[in-house]
């Protein structure tokens, strides 16, 4: 099955420019998530003032949250280039001193899933983060020799979504690390207005809660969907998006009034029905529905968690009562929903 749905967090590869559109262009632009705005404005303004560069900065969140626009707009605050990669495509050393050596004083060096890093790269990566200097090897075999090589000092922003999947000395190279959460719908209801502004589409205040409310939390998704209505209330009703048009083109869509798609209801459909509600292993949910283990973990679980349909006990994962009830099911008795924040 074709996994790239509406409600998929993860940019899909058409989006890129229409995400750029969207994509605040000032940090007072940026919406919500504002101790991490805070703290970023603090330590950009103290390595201003000191006329330094930005400590190394780690995001770690679910896709889609702002962590490769929080980069960007660092990089234009502090006045620099960044430089773009990721870890699974940095494949040797070499590429990462082709990037490395093309830093200028200051810049920034964005390394998104940099979970996915090599561990050879990841060493490589240690010396220029903490001396700006990297160890080049010129030859090979027993006469191999390595020169030192002095970079200009630079900023590395690491974005992951899984925190627990990077080295403990990788994660203590970073002076700053921020975490991003799904954002509450009346920050995603800003989002979709100023994206409506930027689109120019006609919306009703009643037609903007209606897609913030089935974002997933995520802005990414929020975009998404008000460009999808977008379409269908220009086909279909005289471009206005109204909470009805909202409404009918997101249940076209299949995208629930709680924002969950066709994975979501299977992953929990599976753990009700064919694993008692659980406990059950990830492996064995992933297999079960056809998916990988860790797509699951870090994309489908942290909103079902997040919005109480499933919790994960260190048996496995649990369907709460509130997933049944979703399904039109009846708990099993001594089945409580558990609300853990
Ligand atoms: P990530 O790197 O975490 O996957 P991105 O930074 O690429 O996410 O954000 C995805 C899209 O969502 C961007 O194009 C941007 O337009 C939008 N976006 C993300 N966060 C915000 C925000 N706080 N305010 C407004 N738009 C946002």
């Amino acid at each position: 099955m074709d996994r790239l749905q509406v409600t998929t967090p993860e940019s899909m590869p058409e989006e890129a420019v229409a995400d750029a559109a969207l994509r605040p262009s000032r940090l007072d632009e940026f919406v919500g998530q504002e101790q991490v705005k805070a703290s970023l404005q603090i330590a950009i303004d103290a390595a201003k003032g000191r006329r330094e560069t930005l400590d190394h900065t780690l995001f770690f969140g679910p896709p889609g949250l702002g962590k490769t626009t929080l980069a960007m707009l660092m990089a234009r605050e502090m006045g620099v280039q960044l430089r773009t990669s990721s870890g699974p495509v940095l494949e040797k050393p070499g590429d990462l001193v082709g990037l490395l050596t093309s830093l200028g004083p200051g810049d920034m060096l964005f390394i998104d899933e940099i979970h996915r890093l090599k561990p050879a790269l990841e060493e490589f990566l240690y010396p220029a983060m903490e001396d700006y200097r990297v160890d080049v090897r010129i030859a090979d075999g027993p006469n191999a020799q390595t020169i030192p090589m002095a970079l200009e000092r630079f900023t590395l922003i690491g974005a992951t979504t899984r925190f627990g999947l990077l080295t403990p000395p990788m994660r203590a190279r970073f002076g700053l690390v921020e975490r991003l959460n799904f954002y509450p719908p009346e920050d995603l209801e800003q989002i979709v207005a100023r994206s409506a502004a930027i689109l120019n589409v006609p919306i009703e205040e009643a037609g903007t809660v209606e897609i913030a409310r089935r974002s997933r939390g995520t802005p990414r998704v929020a975009n998404r969907l008000l460009r999808r209505v977008r379409d269908y209330a220009q086909v279909k009703a005289d471009g206005r998006i109204t909470a009805a048009v909202a409404d009918s083109a997101l249940a076209r869509l299949n995208v629930d009034e709680f924002g969950l798609d066709d994975m979501d209801a299977r992953i929990l459909t599976t753990i009700i029905e064919k694993f008692g509600g659980g406990p059950v292993g990830l492996g064995t949910v992933a297999v079960a529905v056809g998916e990988d283990a860790g797509t699951l973990q870090d994309v489908y679980e942290p909103y079902l968690i997040q919005q109480g349909f499933l919790e994960r006990t260190p048996r496995g994962r649990c369907a709460t009562a509130l997933a049944y009830r979703r399904f039109g099911l009846t708990p099993p008795a001594g089945q409580t929903t558990i609300f853990d924040g």
